[in-house]
């Protein structure tokens, strides 16, 4: 790959991949702390700390195969960034590979739920609704992701899990984007609410954003946008697992590596994308 380390265990070429492997380090809408842009460099370093097999899932060998594109350029406008995520996402969805997009903000997420047909569902993962219809000037920010989503896959294709920040022009709202708080996720379960997500959503094909601030920050420090109250990891690898052979693309993004001095942040962000990856390759099975 052209810049830098590739994902450990991207060993494949493209044609024999099943997965495929995206970084996007873009963070210019980014409305706190930036740094974004950092993050897949220190997650794909991240991604040697672990052993390539699960075994929880049962695997022994490391699968699937993965080629890692490497990285997008670094955009300024998001105009741009969402044309070249478009240009190498496009040919991969085509190819049904399984994409994995490892961001920068979660503005990444934007113009890859337009590469898919309107077959797929979107869940997200995330302390914010990010439904507003343009915020600091762009549709194309990072507080305007599920909005987006819901034009191109209609509203009752969208869903967000663990929310906790929400402006009151999201909630007055008649199109309000279905979602389930961390409040009520602590009262009555991960399994209750990833259950109700995926019974809501109409497609049978489901895309998992993660905003890895909808992990409490105590497990996740080094993000743009912090708000306590949020997931435990464990809630997110069940919340995964519950959406299992449904689950056809995962992007990981908002992890500030300027904001994360031990890389734990970055550390368990690769882990959720091994997560992803072993969840895939037992679907080929
Ligand atoms: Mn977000
Ligand atoms: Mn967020």
């Amino acid at each position: 790959m052209p810049y830098g380390i590739s994902y450990a265990g991207a060993e494949s070429d493209y044609d024999s991949a099943d997965a495929f492997i995206l970084g996007i380090p873009y963070d210019r809408t980014s409305s706190f702390k930036s740094g974004a842009r950092e993050a897949p460099f220190h997650i794909r370093r991240a991604s040697y700390n672990f052993e390539e097999i699960h075994f929880e899932h049962g695997l022994d060998l490391p699968v699937p195969n993965v080629f890692d594109q490497g990285n997008c350029e670094d955009f300024f406008f998001p105009e741009d960034m969402m044309d070249e995520v478009k240009f190498f996402m496009r040919p991969a969805i085509k190819d049904k590979k399984f994409t994995i997009a490892i961001g920068g903000e979660h503005s990444i997420n934007i113009p890859i739920i337009q590469c898919f047909e309107k077959d797929v569902a979107l869940i997200t993962i995330d302390a914010h609704l990010d439904s507003r219809d343009d915020y600091l000037g762009t549709p194309y920010s990072h507080a305007c992701v599920t909005r987006r989503a819901a034009e191109h896959l209609g509203i009752e294709n969208v869903f967000s899990v663990g929310v906790r920040a929400i402006s009151r022009e999201e909630l007055e709202r008649d199109d309000v984007i279905p979602h389930i708080t961390s409040f009520e996720i602590k009262e009555k379960g991960i399994d209750w609410a990833i259950g109700k997500a995926l019974d809501s959503v109409k497609s049978e094909h489901v895309y998992l954003s993660l905003d890895i601030d909808g992990i409490d920050p105590a497990f996740a420090p080094g993000t743009g946008t912090p708000e306590p109250f949020g997931l435990d990891p464990m809630d997110v690898k069940k919340a995964m697992n519950a959406i299992g052979d449904r689950l056809i693309g995962f992007d990981v993004t908002e992890v500030c590596p300027p904001a994360d001095p031990s890389g734990i942040t970055s550390v368990l962000a690769a882990r959720c994308v091994n997560e992803a990856l072993a969840i895939h390759a037992k679907s080929l099975r």
